[in-house]
């Protein structure tokens, strides 16, 4: 018989999950019996608290919300010390938090550099290392890292983008490495064109160039790449760490 994923009762960290992907992230790991902290920005902590609820009433699962700006390390590392207190292990990180940094070169400010490498680079690099941490305790776990094909590939605009998310390909590859032997795998997932807020406010123009790259010919859903990030913590993906796997509906081949 093959395997089936059975992830219920495992312990998982969702940042970013107020909307968009990691909303989705956090909905099926839930569906699955799976335990859940999930986090967004203090700004967010009232949507967050009723997604908390509304998790938990529906599957049956514990689910407590957290707001935190990932980008702060004493924040971040606040709220592992909450969630070991709370659930007493972790198994699963999902490092979703992200922002756009678009920007022409010549036309990129200072703030906007630092702002988005503090949250897509420094953020995914806190919740990694205090997540390998708990756990190290538990025995191993699974960490899945949100990249983006921008990262893979470029695009004009996002230099900036780009360079974060091409740093979530090295943190993945080195972290996978280290970790390796203490049974923690270590995987990113590189969407492409996925319907959330983060695409809204493309104009039509730009929307249409980007649905000519697509070969599957459309945008893809924040379901579709939770769908992965799921394979890809269970024991199905048991001998898979260190990849980058696209969900982007043949954008990049
Ligand atoms: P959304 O804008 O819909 O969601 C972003 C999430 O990140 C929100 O929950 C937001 O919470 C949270 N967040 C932002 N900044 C912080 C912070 N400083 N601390 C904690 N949480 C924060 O975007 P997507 O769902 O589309 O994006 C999710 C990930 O996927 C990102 O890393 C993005 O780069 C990546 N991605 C998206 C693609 C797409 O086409 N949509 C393509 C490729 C990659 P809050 O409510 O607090 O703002």
């Amino acid at each position: 018989m093959l395997p089936d994923i059975d992830i219920k009762g495992r312990v998982a960290l969702v940042t970013g999950a107020s909307r968009g992907i990691g909303r989705a992230v956090a909905e099926r790991l839930a569906a699955h019996g799976v335990d859940l902290l999930i986090n967004a920005r203090e700004e967010s902590r009232v949507i967050l608290g009723e997604l908390a609820d509304s998790l938990a009433g529906r599957y049956g699962v514990r689910c407590l919300a957290y707001g935190a700006d990932v980008a702060d390390s004493k924040a971040v590392s606040d709220m592992h010390r909450y969630l070991f207190k709370e659930f007493g292990r972790l198994d699963i990180l999902i490092n979703n938090a992200g922002i756009l940094g678009d920007g022409l070169l010549g036309m990129i400010s200072d703030d906007s550099i630092q702002r988005t490498l503090a949250v897509n680079v420094a953020g995914a690099i806190n919740n990694l290392q205090m997540a390998s941490r708990l756990m190290q305790r538990s025995g191993g776990g699974a960490v899945v890292s949100i990249s983006s094909i921008i990262g893979l590939r470029g695009n004009p605009g996002q230099v900036v983008y780009g360079a974060s998310k091409a740093a979530i390909v090295g943190m993945t590859l080195s972290a996978a490495k280290e970790l390796g032997s203490r049974n923690i795998r270590v995987n990113a997932i590189a969407p492409g064109y996925i319907a959330t807020d983060m695409i809204k406010h493309l104009d039509a123009e730009t929307h249409a160039a980007r649905l000519a790259s697509i070969p599957a010919g459309r945008v893809g859903s924040a379901e579709e790449v939770a769908d992965v990030a799921l394979f890809l913590v269970s024991d199905l993906a048991r001998y898979v760490t260190g990849q980058v796997i696209g969900v982007d509906g043949g954008m990049v081949i």
